[in-house]
């Protein structure tokens, strides 16, 4: 297996993953979406809401709020030695909010026990008091997953099958260049026109087409583009880095049992 970083920014990574089954490449997929542990708020408890709106709404809007937080020091509830019943300081962190008069209530107003945990963004809009108005409320976050609660998805990712472009029936070299330069005019092998944007990279690079000529688009079955976006506290790459380490110990602990 072989792992080649094609562009990485602070929310979103492109990646090459040759030599492995199709199977292997949705497996990653799922992980990274379902499986790696996010934290969410689970349970608001109100002391005082004289806001226009309902407790449940607010406790869901706080609910969708994503988290950054220091991944080593926390666990799954199910994982943690305190039985997770009560909760303990390594699989559970506290929160207030507390807020009156005429203000726009954001995330950033709510304050966890543990400074290490911050709102991914500190201006998402929880609530608008009125000048009467009281929002009073202590909160629970623990770490979950996405297969349990959409809210603890960790990303959005997705992958598609590397592309081969041939050229008058030769194979070119960088694939993905000739991909840019044929956008629009690549056939498939059924004869259909190819025009995704997005098999389209960035390159600056690209190869030489004449009108007329012949544009082949074929797919490798063992090579994979993989596109992912984090939709939580945590940054892409580690999204990755922890899906493949889920599916190792999964596969260790299938070991063990037999
Ligand atoms: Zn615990």
């Amino acid at each position: 297996m072989e792992v080649e970083i094609l562009e990485e920014k602070e929310k979103k990574i492109k990646f090459l993953l040759k030599d492995v089954k199709p199977q292997f490449a949705n497996a990653l997929r799922r992980t990274m979406i379902g499986k790696v542990p996010t934290m969410a708020v689970k349970e608001v408890d109100f002391i005082n809401n004289t806001s226009g709106l309902f407790d449940e709404i607010i406790a869901h809007r706080i609910g969708m709020i994503p988290w950054e937080f220091p991944e080593e020091e926390y666990k799954l509830p199910e994982n943690c030695e305190c039985g997770s019943k009560e909760g303990c300081p390594n699989c559970r962190v506290e929160m207030v909010l507390k807020k009156e008069g005429e203000a726009y209530v954001k995330a950033k107003h709510i304050k966890p026990t543990d400074k290490k945990v911050k709102p991914v963004n500190p201006d998402i809009l929880i609530i608008t008091l009125l000048e009467d108005q009281e929002l009073e409320l202590e909160a629970k976050a623990v770490l979950g997953t996405g297969k349990k609660h959409a809210k603890f998805q960790a990303a959005a990712a997705s992958y598609k099958y590397y592309p081969e472009i041939k050229v008058n029936g030769k194979k070119v070299e960088n694939s993905e260049e000739a991909a840019k330069v044929a956008t629009g005019k690549v056939k498939n092998a059924d004869g259909s026109v190819e025009a995704d944007e997005e098999i389209v990279y960035s390159l600056e690079n690209t190869i030489d087409i004449k009108e007329g000529d012949e544009i082949e688009y074929l797919e490798h079955k063992d090579k994979f583009l993989f596109e992912v976006e984090t939709v939580s506290g945590l940054e892409p790459k580690k999204i990755v880095k922890k899906a493949v380490d889920i599916i190792v110990e999964e596969f260790e602990e299938l070991e063990n049992s037999l």
